[in-house]
C-alpha cells in the first residue's frame, strides 16, 4: 500500500478540523491549479513512526445546482483516484443524510479500503447515537471528537496499520 490518505463527506461535519488536527497543519498547502476546481489541501501527518500524505477534499465551492450528484462524484473520484485509505466523516448530531448514503454508496462500490468517523462524539452521552451509522455499511467504525482529539488516536491507529 502507499501512503496517502483522503477525507471525504459533506460540508460541516467537521473534515477540516480533523484535517488540522492530524497534520501538522503549518504544512499545508493549498493547491491552486488555475482554472481547475482543485482547490484540496494536503498535509503529513506522522503516527507510530509512520509518515503519510492527508488530502482533504471539501475544498470545492459547492454550486447549488449540481450539489449533490456532481459534486459528490467529484469529492469521491478525486479520493478514490489519490488516496490509499479513505477517512469518511459523518456528523453524529445530525444523523445520517441522503448525502452521506451517496456518498457510502460510491465507497462501497470503489473497493478501496475506508474508514468512517463518526464526528462530533465530544463525550460520551453521544456515543449512544453512533451505532446508527453502521448502516452505512462500512464495518470500521471510529467515534471522534476533531474540536477535542478524544478517539483520534485510535483512528490514526487504524490508518497506520492499513496503510
Ligand atoms: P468541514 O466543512 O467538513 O471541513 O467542517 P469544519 O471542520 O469546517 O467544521 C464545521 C463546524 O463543525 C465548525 O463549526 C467546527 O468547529 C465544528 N466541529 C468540527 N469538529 C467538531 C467536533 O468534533 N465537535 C463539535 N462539537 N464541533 C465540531
Ligand atoms: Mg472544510
Amino acid at each position: 500500500m502507499g501512503n496517502i490518505v483522503a477525507i471525504v463527506g459533506r460540508p460541516n461535519v467537521g473534515k477540516s478540523t480533523l484535517f488540522n488536527r492530524l497534520t501538522e497543519s503549518r504544512h499545508a498547502i493549498v493547491d491552486e491549479e488555475a482554472g481547475v476546481t482543485r482547490d484540496r489541501l494536503y498535509g503529513k501527518a506522522m503516527w507510530n513512526g509512520k509518515e503519510f500524505s492527508i488530502i482533504d477534499t471539501g475544498g470545492y465551492a459547492f454550486n447549488s445546482d449540481d450539489f449533490f450528484e456532481d459534486e459528490i462524484k467529484k469529492q469521491v473520484v478525486i479520493a478514490v483516484e489519490e488516496a490509499d485509505l479513505i477517512v469518511f466523516v459523518v456528523d453524529v448530531t445530525s444523523g445520517i443524510t441522503d448525502y452521506d448514503e451517496a456518498v457510502a454508496e460510491l465507497l462501497r462500490r470503489s473497493r478501496k479500503k475506508v474508514v468512517l468517523a463518526v464526528n462530533k462524539v465530544d463525550n460520551a452521552s453521544r456515543d449512544a447515537d453512533a451505532p446508527i451509522f453502521y448502516s452505512l455499511g462500512i464495518p470500521d467504525l471510529f467515534t471522534i471528537s476533531g474540536i477535542n482529539g478524544s478517539g483520534t488516536g485510535d483512528l490514526l491507529d487504524f490508518i497506520t496499520e492499513n496503510l
